[in-house]
């Protein structure tokens, strides 16, 4: 099955274009929009994904289609559905399988249930699209649907893939062998890095990074006073008198000495608001890297204890520094079997530290039960925060960095892919070569304490890079290039497509399609 979605309502152009950060971004966007739109009118854009609600797919797809729309494409939205909870668990394997990870014996039981899954729904969308269009599929679930229409219908068909790992695996190569007989028919693929792209899509793939939208909760600016109220609603700090909003329902939570979880409040306030801060915001999630980065601030503790020759300002910037590793509370992650490890894992190394580094590091959840919270909850603690980490093993993109990076926060990252797509070691921020060792880690926040002019200058150097390349209007127009470009070699003289009965799937025998 596919139904059609509306994207829900998004702040309008003129909202972007009036934040005097911004016009320049959204000028630009229109000037490239009016070129194009020759080209892509008679076209309608259809973007397919697997869920309409909850994924990073879901919450991307909005904002991209509603500035789509407000340009002038003929932009729509198609979500695949299936009652077959077996083809979920098949492109979840799929999924992990790219990722790296898992089982990699595909069967042909697996081919029989994708092709037939793509097939029924691939019957679903010929109901809704025409020649002509240009079909946007997004990620594995939908993929074998769009190959198939790609070879019936005169379509251009391109393919999103949002997950890749940077290297081949046996693991790897068993789904890329898999999705291979359905890649091949896609005119062209999108891909998050160019370390991504398997061999059997090289020659067709494009890059084009996700992109962070500057007005939303996460990302908006916020005033002193509201910055004040949302970390006193959400007990990150204690009400320093009264204050016009009440509480959130539910808290945020500090682990404690005794391994039980409080308000974050307790038992002291944490510093927020005047101590160096370093963060790392992220799922409880082992390729996070957490672990070695509170080892590091351990280290780095542990050293200033011995060191007599630190000039003033650097031994109370180390003294005074304190880390915060914030993540879900575990209530939303009670199907993330993982997630709960790490966590566990976390609160033993806490258990075992010295009480004064207990007292400099707070482990934290963050409430989930309102989305709107959490994400003022993360803005808040990122606009809060002199250094942000993102100490990962492995890291898809990163969203956690391009949203601290626009804060101007002087960011530590990893040479994982998606971190060095984003930072330019020494320009807009610090890679430890090895996310794994402690000293290295210790070493970098070191240097960083050491020196507010160096995170001055990273942070502001990483917010204009994410003004330039990682906000949504760079992200719309690249794809508006990209569909501009494939009409073009579709359909070169005339633009006219080879019209097909558009009930062409209606009638087709099942698994013919
Ligand atoms: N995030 C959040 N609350 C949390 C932990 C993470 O809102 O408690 C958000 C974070 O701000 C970011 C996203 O989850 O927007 C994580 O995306 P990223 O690309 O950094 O990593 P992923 O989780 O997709 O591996």
């Amino acid at each position: 099955m596919a139904h059609l979605v509306e994207p829900p309502h998004q702040v309008s152009l003129a909202d972007y274009e009036s934040i005097a950060q911004l016009s320049s971004a959204v000028r630009e966007l229109r000037q490239e929009a009016e070129s194009l739109l020759p080209v892509l009118d008679g076209h309608r854009v259809w973007m397919v994904n697997s869920t309409s609600q909850g994924g990073g797919v879901a919450e991307l797809l909005p904002p991209l289609l509603s500035l789509m729309r407000e340009l002038g494409v003929d932009a729509n939205w198609l979500v695949m559905e299936s009652d077959d909870p077996a083809f979920f668990r098949l492109t979840k394997r799929l999924h992990n399988l790219i990722h790296g990870q898992r089982d990699a014996n595909l069967g042909a039981a697996d081919r029989e249930l994708y092709g037939q899954v793509s097939s029924d729904t691939a019957e679903m969308i010929a109901r809704h699209i025409s020649p002509g269009d240009v079909l946007v599929v997004h990620d594995p679930q939908p993929m074998g649907a769009g190959a198939m229409l790609r070879k019936k219908m005169d379509i251009e068909a391109i393919w999103r893939c949002h997950i890749g790992l940077d290297r081949e695996t046996p693991e790897t190569r068993a789904a890329w062998a898999f999705l291979d007989e359905y890649g091949s028919a896609y005119d062209h693929a999108v891909f998050t890095a160019p370390e991504y792209i398997p061999g059997c899509l090289a020659g067709r793939a494009t890059i084009i990074h996700p992109a962070i939208d500057p007005l939303s909760h996460k990302n908006r600016e916020l005033s002193v006073h509201k910055l004040v109220g949302i970390l006193a609603a959400g007990a990150l700090i204690a009400a320093p008198g009264p204050m016009p909003t009440p509480p959130f329902p539910q808290l945020a939570e500090r682990l404690q000495r005794d391994e039980t979880w409080a308000p974050a409040t307790e038992p002291e306030d944490i510093g927020l608001l005047h101590r160096p801060i370093v963060t790392q915001i992220s799922r409880w999630d082992r390729l996070k890297g957490f672990l070695p980065l509170m080892q590091g601030f351990a280290i780095l503790k542990r050293e200033l204890r011995q060191k007599s020759n630190l000039d003033e300002d650097h031994r109370r910037s180390l003294q005074l520094a304190r880390l915060i590793l914030a993540g879900p509370d575990p209530a939303s992650i009670e199907d993330d079997p993982e997630g709960k490890e790490v966590l566990a894992e976390l609160r033993k190394a806490y258990a075992g530290l010295e009480p004064d580094l207990q007292d400099d590091i707070a482990i934290i959840l963050l409430p989930m039960s309102s989305a709107k919270h959490n994400a003022l909850l993360v803005n808040a603690l990122q606009r809060c925060s002199d250094i942000v980490a993102q100490n990962s093993l492995q890291e898809g993109f990163g969203l956690t960095a391009t949203e601290a990076m626009w804060k101007h926060a002087a960011i530590m990252g990893s040479q994982a892919a998606g971190l060095r797509q984003q930072i330019r070691p020494g320009l807009d921020g610090c890679l430890v070569a090895n996310p794994e060792d402690p000293r290295e880690i210790a070493a970098t926040l070191d240097d960083l304490l050491r020196d507010p002019g160096k995170r001055e200058m990273l942070g502001r150097s990483a917010q204009q890079r994410v003004h330039d390349e990682f906000l949504v209007f760079t992200q719309v127009r690249r794809w508006l290039v990209l569909i501009a470009n494939a009409i073009k070699t579709h359909w070169p003289s005339t633009g006219d497509p080879i019209r097909h009965p558009s009930t062409f799937f209606r009638n087709a025998p099942r698994g013919e399609t």
